[in-house]
């Protein structure tokens, strides 16, 4: 991928972009909106406080590049029929996108019929999961929070399970309970085991986490028994979201052997309603961490396979009037990038479909405020994180909202994906005996 027009830092648009917003006409995210109660969901992109509603200008034949042309992609409720597309449609209407919305560019801009179908006040419109997500994964890519869980769960001698370092290790997650920014999160009830205590018990989790994530929609798919090489894997890989998975601490740690989590994290999976392109992400790309030893050649990358994006976690308890900012990570700290997991994915066969998700774990970095989960913020509960107005939290408590952001910024572009939030709310009561 290169750098192209699209890229330029001089680009401005007629549409008014707010200072700070992650929403420039460099980003140009893509998403799925209802513009109001009633309406069919639709494909958009958003540029400051407005949605740009791409079925309109499909349907003008604002698209007629040869990608795109006669096409009906927009007016979906999901992005897989675009996914599916790849690379060179994806990189048309970029551009054609950039185009139409700069500052000199009349189609849009003078044309009042047309503005008013297509652009819409964001406030106004309710966000949707971007895809139909038929399959979950998720990976535990950074070495920093395995090695800190690694600790404190078997001590600093076989912190890092001996696989670590050689494969990408994951988990096949649940897509039914994906939910966008801004879905209430219910406090789960399981099994746990109390500590000190040999009998398992059932009630509301006690311990609920956060997971600070990233993760990549899947565009194009492949046939069963397909491999991906890596160094093809990005054909395959539409854009970035951010994802909170969150974590219920005591259920996992009692039913997680040996085959890992289960019920601790299948209750929900919040995800930004806007991703963000490999294209807009192309200006902030970086090398990764060194990976010693190699990895075999199947997992074997070059170049930079990784993005230097700031992440930013907040937390919000009733009684702060604003989100206190509790942890800032990168997701360039993540030590296997995403070619390798979706290579490491196909290596057996395995089919990809458009709107899979892959995220990358808990992306935590060296240092103590870069940790991306209270297990470690507050090193199981022992370390309590002292906020403003004098509360304490070891784990979340009914009422508090954690907001991630994340948002790239370098030599005068700035792009962003919008927060990714979620409050939780009291445990369901329990169904009467009959
Ligand atoms: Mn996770």
């Amino acid at each position: 991928m290169a750098l192209d027009e699209t890229h330029d830092p001089a680009l401005e648009s007629f549409v008014p972009t707010p200072e700070g917003t992650p929403f420039t006409i460099h980003n140009l995210p893509f998403g799925v909106f209802r513009p109001g109660p009633g309406f069919d969901a639709r494909v958009g992109t958003r540029i400051g406080d407005t949605i740009v509603d791409l079925s309109v200008l499909e349907a003008r034949g604002l698209f007629d590049g040869p990608e795109l042309a006669g096409r009906d992609v927009f007016s979906k409720p999901r992005l897989n029929e675009f996914l599916a597309l790849g690379r060179p449609a994806w990189r048309e209407v970029r551009l054609a996108l950039s185009r139409l919305l700069r500052r000199e560019t009349p189609t849009l801009r003078d044309d009042e019929s047309l503005r008013e179908g297509a652009l819409l006040p964001a406030d106004r419109c309710e966000m949707l999961v971007p895809a139909e997500i038929g399959d979950y994964t998720d990976f535990y890519s950074s070495r920093h929070h395995a090695t800190n869980v690694g600790v404190m769960f078997r001590g600093p001698d076989n912190a890092l399970m001996p696989n670590w370092l050689h494969l990408p290790v994951a988990y096949h997650g649940r897509a039914s309970s994906i939910v966008p920014s801004g879905t209430p999160i219910r406090r789960p009830c399981g099994r746990t085991l109390p500590a000190g205590t040999t009998t398992p018990v059932f009630g509301p989790s006690g311990l609920v986490d956060f997971e600070l994530e990233v993760g990549f929609l899947v565009g194009p798919g492949t046939a069963l028994g397909e491999l991906v090489p890596v160094e093809r894997a990005e054909e395959h890989i539409f854009g970035l979201v951010l994802v909170n998975d969150w974590s219920a601490r005591d259920i996992q740690k009692w039913e997680y052997q040996p085959l890992g989590p289960f019920l601790s994290k299948n209750f929900a999976t919040t995800v930004s309603p806007w991703v963000v392109t490999l294209e807009a992400l192309e200006p902030f790309r970086t090398e990764g961490p060194v990976q010693d030893p190699q990895p075999l050649d199947y997992l074997r990358t070059a170049g930079n396979p990784s993005w230097d994006l700031p992440l930013t976690v907040a937390l919000r308890t009733e009684k702060l009037d604003q989100p206190h900012v509790i942890a800032q990570s990168n997701f360039r700290h993540l030590y296997w990038n995403v070619r390798q997991q979706l290579a490491h994915h196909t290596v057996t066969g395995c089919n990809l479909r458009p709107g899979d998700l892959m995220a990358s774990g808990t992306i935590s970095g060296p240092e103590k405020h870069e940790r991306g989960c209270l297990l470690e913020l507050t090193w199981r509960g022992e370390e309590p994180l002292q906020l403003p107005g004098g509360e304490e939290r070891t784990f979340l408590r009914d009422g508090d909202e954690v907001i991630i952001t994340g948002t790239a910024a370098r030599d005068g572009l700035r792009i962003g994906f919008g927060p990714c939030a979620g409050r939780i709310v009291p445990a369901a009561p329990l169904p009467a005996a009959s």
